[in-house]
């Protein structure tokens, strides 16, 4: 397919289609960094072109699809993942602290009835924890 075909292509029902099967699948979420907006549907490989398979195609936000065609350096996902790792390091802080508060209570105060509060907010910040972590790996949840 030559720059004029694939420009034809482009503006033919069966990609208008195809591009509405991706959506629909991203649900309007970038696929590759999961923060931004699907702006884009990009091809990950032109393979298959004027016949594409689904997952020969991406839906993208801008900043991901700059990324990709190799027009920027800034890459979405790495900042992404970046500030997940601090927000997960920041919250192992808070947890540290709140595990310290307790043990100093409970040292101090043997019959308070904190531990229910403390069992709460420990499963919160196991759940917060795990999602986070989840975030940080690849693929889909
Ligand atoms: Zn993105």
């Amino acid at each position: 397919m030559d720059r004029a075909e694939y420009q034809k292509y482009l503006a033919s029902r069966e990609w208008a289609l195809l591009k509405e099967k991706v959506r629909q699948r991203s649900e309007n979420i970038c696929e590759r960094c999961k923060a931004g907006p699907h702006d884009v549907t990009h091809h990950l490989t032109y393979e298959r072109i004027g016949r594409e398979e689904p997952e020969d195609l991406i839906g993208v936000c801008e900043d991901c699809h700059k990324f990709l065609s190799g027009k920027s350096d800034h890459d979405p996902s790495e900042y992404r993942k970046a500030v997940i790792s601090e927000g997960i390091a920041r919250i192992r802080k808070a947890k540290a602290l709140v595990d310290s508060a307790r043990d100093l209570m409970s040292e101090c105060f043997p019959d308070g009835d904190y531990e229910h509060t403390y069992y709460d907010l420990s499963e919160s910040f196991f759940h917060l924890l795990s999602n986070l972590s989840r975030h940080l790996g690849e693929g889909k949840e």
